[in-house]
């Protein structure tokens, strides 16, 4: 018998965690790395809601278990919020309260999948999903895009991956690593191709308000009603109001979803702490200005690493229109010399930046695309250019292949 679980055993660490841990670790010791990959607003979380939550926690009410599915006004509040962002209609008693969005995707995976069952994902995908699906024992297809398309699958492609025993499409606009957001016609096309074939769809909304120039987010629930009750909504306060620490997200889904998923939750984690629950409820009854002027701060940054990523030579970099990332590909800098060495995959060449330019970022293998970078912007304006003056230094360094 194995001492781990070959289930659990199976799981990979968080490459994008492990990253960001390795370059905080290097940053205690005195280096002076500048670190593109966390996924999480530099920003403090609002005033307004951390005032909340210190209201909340002198409530003896807080203090004890509350339901399992979630505070009713934070429920209430979120079928609400989602009615006025998304225009998706859904009782409060279709919303499951989660640890974090991360909670409510595992949850969904779990409730929705059996083992053998496909869900097609497309690929680059964060690094969160295959873990969950395999825990499921479900299988993932991925789709797989690339630059020329700015990351973003056809009909044709996924159709091309369906088959018989395909249950699921994982939907995920604005998308991370790519910041890929797909224009409503898509959406729509994409949509109603999941639902001639009976398939669910797990969105994925999280990024819901960081959309840039033109592009803006449209719900796969909302522009395609013909899904009815084969879709799921996953999404929180995390990226929206620099809340990565409080972990609430949430699960919007069919009442035999919920309670079967609630059943799950009972015997996993019980209730969200409710005081962060009370800190939730304040970000979703308030307004969006506190994401309005990060939007603005990310944009900025956003311009000016796509410019600063194109101008390195071997490096192409599609506009990301979503999210906080930009997904570069690397591809040409492969297999050349760099400071002696020859670095032959983009995570060779992540580990090669880190100590030769203390810049950290996320290589394309832990979204299952190698031969890429994951950047995140969600940065200060001084890190952002001082980090990518040095990786374009140490890049243009690069000799040709022979
Ligand atoms: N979905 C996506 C696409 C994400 O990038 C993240 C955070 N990295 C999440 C869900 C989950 O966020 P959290 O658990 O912090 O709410």
């Amino acid at each position: 018998m194995e001492r781990i679980s070959r289930r659990i055993a199976a799981i990979a660490e968080s490459a994008t965690l492990a990253v960001d841990a390795k370059a905080k670790a290097l940053k205690a010791a005195g280096r002076p790395v500048i670190g593109f990959g966390a996924g999480e607003p530099d920003f403090p979380t609002p005033e307004y809601i951390v005032e909340a939550a210190q209201a909340a926690s002198a409530q003896p009410r807080m203090h004890k278990y509350s339901p399992t599915p979630g505070l009713p006004e934070l429920r209430e509040a979120i079928a609400a919020k989602t009615l006025r962002d998304s225009g998706y209609q859904a009782s409060p008693s279709q919303v499951l309260v989660t640890n974090g969005g991360k909670q409510a995707v595992y949850t969904a995976f779990a409730t929705l999948l059996d083992p053998g069952d496909e869900i097609l994902v497309v690929a680059p995908y964060w690094t969160t999903y295959p873990e969950a699906i395999k825990l499921a024992g479900a299988v993932q297809v991925d789709v797989v895009t690339d630059e020329h398309s700015g990351y973003l699958a056809t009909v044709e492609q996924l159709e091309a991956a369906r088959t018989p025993r395909t249950k699921a499409l994982l939907f995920a606009s604005p998308a991370n690593p790519t910041g890929a957001v797909y224009p409503p016609e898509q959406v729509v096309a994409i949509g109603r191709w999941a639902d001639e074939h009976g398939l669910w769809v797990i969105t994925d909304e999280i990024y819901e308000h960081l959309t840039y120039g033109n592009a803006k987010f449209n719900s796969i629930a909302t522009v395609v009603p013909e899904l009815g009750d084969r879709v799921v909504i996953l999404n929180g306060v995390a990226k929206t109001y620099a809340m990565t620490g409080w972990r609430v997200g949430w699960l919007i889904g069919a009442p035999d979803v919920v309670a079967a998923a609630t059943n799950l939750q009972s015997h996993l984690t019980s209730n969200v702490c409710n005081v962060a629950q009370a800190a939730a409820l304040a970000a979703v009854s308030g307004d969006l200005s506190a994401v309005d002027q990060m939007r603005q701060a990310f944009d900025r940054r956003r311009r000016t690493m796509v410019t600063m990523l194109n101008d390195i030579p071997g490096v192409v970099c599609p506009e990301p229109l979503g999210a906080f990332y930009a997904y570069p590909s690397v591809k040409g800098l492969l297999g050349r010399e760099l400071r002696g060495r020859r670095p032959e995959t983009s995570a060779e060449l992540a580990a090669l930046v880190l100590e030769e330019a203390e810049v950290a970022l996320v290589p394309g293998e832990a979204f299952g695309t190698p031969g890429y970078f994951r950047l995140s912007y969600a940065l200060g304006d001084t890190d952002l250019v001082e980090g990518l003056t040095r990786l374009g230094k140490l890049l243009t360094e690069a000799q040709p292949a022979h």
